[in-house]
């Protein structure tokens, strides 16, 4: 449970929050990347999620980490507009997004 702990305690997690829309995007930074985690749909964009998560059940960090931080309302929330939205997940998957998010 540490390494979750860690990662929301460190404002690892990222609430992008779309206007006027409200559409939302999570993001978790770990160790060796950014991924795009959905907790609604129980999605992660990263290897564990498709090696431990779809094929066993398990949950990643990621999605751990985001269901902690809302448990304990503690993430960090960046506000972009609706137009944002195909970039900023462009840049997300380009593993770049941190440096639109400081
Ligand atoms: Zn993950």
């Amino acid at each position: 449970m540490s390494r979750i702990h860690n990662t929301v305690d460190s404002g690892s997690v990222k609430m992008l929050r779309f206007i006027p829309s409200g559409r939302r995007l999570w993001i978790v930074v770990g160790k060796d990347g950014e991924y795009w985690t959905d907790p609604e749909l129980g999605f992660c964009s990263c290897k564990d999620y498709y090696f431990s998560t779809l094929s066993k059940g398990h949950p990643c960090y990621h999605l751990n980490s985001v269901h902690q931080a809302l448990l304990e309302d503690k993430f960090r929330v960046f506000e972009f507009s609706d137009g944002d939205y195909t970039a900023l997940l462009q840049a997300v998957a380009e593993d770049s997004a941190n440096q639109l998010l400081r």
